[in-house]
């Protein structure tokens, strides 16, 4: 992890913050970088458009892959604040981009924010996927987790979106 890391991730944080603050509206952050340069920086949209695959690291591969014009991300860093679920990790192996970093972990957020078993992403993609992309977390953590209830916060069920 470096401070360019570091600083990809506050944008991040940024966008998860640009339609409020609420953590009832799963505010995720996703910024895809490519030669040192921002080619995609989305919020999750589920709600708004509505699209349930609308997540903000899916949204922001769309809006990188138009921006490059490519099919690939080849050589490109995605930012998330939050660990990817398994679509969104799936979508970054085919997109192919390189690395992904992300900021809290499931542990450090209430289980609302992940499907109920979640694959261990890692070696699920080392063994059927590819062994040459490079997944960290933990960037930025305690500031990414402010964004989510904490784990072991008493919600009441209508607020818990994934259950
Ligand atoms: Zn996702």
């Amino acid at each position: 992890m470096t401070e360019d890391d570091e600083r990809w991730m506050r944008e991040a944080i940024r966008i998860a913050r640009s339609k409020g603050s609420d953590p009832s509206t799963s505010p995720l952050g996703s910024v895809i970088v490519l030669d040192g340069r921002v080619i995609a920086a989305e919020r999750n949209q589920t709600h708004e458009l509505p699209d349930a695959t609308a997540h903000a690291e899916m949204m922001a591969i769309r809006r990188g892959c138009e921006a490059s014009g490519a099919l690939e991300l080849r050589g490109a860093t995605l930012y998330s604040t939050l660990q990817p679920c398994g679509m969104c990790t799936m979508a970054s192996i085919w997109s192919k981009v390189g690395r992904v970093v992300y900021g809290a972990g499931r542990a450090d957020v209430h289980p609302m924010y992940f499907e109920a078993r979640h694959v261990d992403t890692l070696s699920f993609i080392a063994d059927a996927y590819r062994d040459d992309i490079v997944i960290e977390g933990g960037c930025l953590r305690a500031e990414c987790a402010e964004l989510y209830y904490p784990p072991d916060a008493d919600l009441p069920e209508d607020e818990q979106a994934n259950l």
